[in-house]
């Protein structure tokens, strides 16, 4: 199974000129590395722009919406997407949660409308700081795992990727530590397995994102076990972000 490191360039940068130019450079900097599979994320309009740009690099979306097309205005399909070449689409980040008021009813039927094409979705979880302080961690990843997942059958899921981040760790400067990441790295594969079934759960490519640099980033692949990295912050500096798909060979 290849590391999977993930760009998540959020609403950044604010020109074509300046997105065509960190693409460029990240893709000369990662364009030997083989062993990690690297996708960016960058918003909806610079798309198609940059997907004659890739080769060695995957082109994801931040968001769909999940119909399939109409009067929905604003809004992107997963099959526009598919369209512009994304191979990857991140669902459910918790600032779609946070600021745009999406519940994980919605982040079922994004998923599943996801599904319906070849896209891979990369579902977003995780509890916030006071979650938490409460000891409802568990409970929160459970209760957002099984909703997300509602009607999503085996054979759909194993095109699911599964990210970790903590809400109070995401853009925060205070990862989480790989112990944690390791033990609920453990318990996202036992809720897997309860759903589905252990091989499902045995082959679910699972990362970590929050406040990950390229200091940090190695750890979490080779101490706690986890296949990838969802980053953010650091992935608009291009020499950043290709020291951390460096470190994780
Ligand atoms: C993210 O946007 O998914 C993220 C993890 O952000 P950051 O790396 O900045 O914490």
């Amino acid at each position: 199974m290849k590391i999977l490191v993930i760009a998540n360039w959020k609403m950044n940068p604010q020109s074509l000129t300046e997105a065509k130019q960190l693409f460029n450079l990240v893709k000369r900097g990662v364009k030997n590395i083989k062993k990690v599979e690297v996708v960016i994320c960058p918003p909806f309009v610079f798309l198609s722009n940059i997907q004659y740009l890739t080769l060695s690099i995957k082109l994801g979306a931040q968001d769909c919406f999940w119909g399939k097309e109409g009067a929905y205005t604003g809004e992107v399909s997963p099959r526009m997407l598919k369209n512009l070449g994304c191979q990857y689409v991140i669902i459910g980040h918790s600032e779609r949660r946070r600021y745009f008021g999406e519940t994980d009813e919605i982040i079922n039927k994004k998923l599943k409308a996801v599904l319906e094409t070849k896209i891979n979705p990369i579902l977003c979880i995780g509890e916030t700081q006071e979650e938490r302080g409460q000891g409802k961690t568990e409970s929160v990843l459970r209760n957002q795992i099984t909703s997300d997942l509602k009607g999503v059958s085996a054979l759909k899921f194993s095109k699911i990727t599964i990210a970790y981040e903590p809400v109070w760790a995401v853009g925060t400067g205070n990862p989480c530590s790989v112990e944690e990441a390791q033990k609920i790295g453990l318990l996202i594969r036992k809720i897997i397995s309860g759903i589905y079934n252990r091989a499902l759960s045995k082959n679910l490519r699972i990362l970590y994102g929050g406040s990950v640099n390229s200091k940090n980033a190695a750890d979490y692949i080779k101490e706690a076990n986890l296949q990838g990295l969802l980053v953010g912050g650091a992935s608009l500096v291009a020499e950043e972000f290709i020291k951390i798909v460096e470190s994780v060979i």
